[in-house]
């Protein structure tokens, strides 16, 4: 991903400021999760996932990704979790940068929970065992 903060270096006098918030450098760090913006989809969707270990930091984040001794299907949630919300905020941050409107914070938050109860439920309908378990999880997780 080419964020701003990359691209300026080779078009100066390009605006840096994070197109969402206006308010920091649009840098990868800031845009996933510490902008305001980005972080209250990723806390609407991540908090109940993470509960205690919820951070918007992006190393702490790859790092819980990664964690393999994390619980099975808290794991399978996260990190299909960071994609949907990955390319949710890359997708409205793109849209804004074309001139275009955003969608409002709780409609891709809707969208984001949606797309994640889809795939759980194609996953089901495969026959893929345990999933049945994992959408019981995932409710939990929104409550
Ligand atoms: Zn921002």
């Amino acid at each position: 991903m080419s964020t701003l903060d990359r691209a300026s270096r080779w078009s100066q006098g390009l605006d840096t400021t994070c197109v969402l918030c206006k308010n920091a450098a649009d840098t990868r760090s800031h845009l996933f999760f510490e902008c305001d913006y980005s972080a209250q989809i990723w806390e609407f969707i991540a908090k109940g996932i993470l509960r205690d270990s919820y951070t918007v930091i992006w190393s702490e984040i790859l790092a819980i990704l990664l964690d393999e001794k994390r619980e099975k299907m808290s794991l399978f949630c996260i990190r299909y979790a960071f994609q949907e919300v990955l390319y949710a905020v890359w997708r409205e941050r793109n849209k804004l940068m074309h001139g275009d409107k955003l969608l409002p914070l709780p409609v891709i938050k809707r969208m984001i929970d949606k797309g994640i109860r889809n795939k759980i439920s194609l996953m089901r309908m495969k026959g893929i065992k345990g999933m049945e378990k994992l959408m019981q999880f995932w409710f939990l997780t929104r409550m």
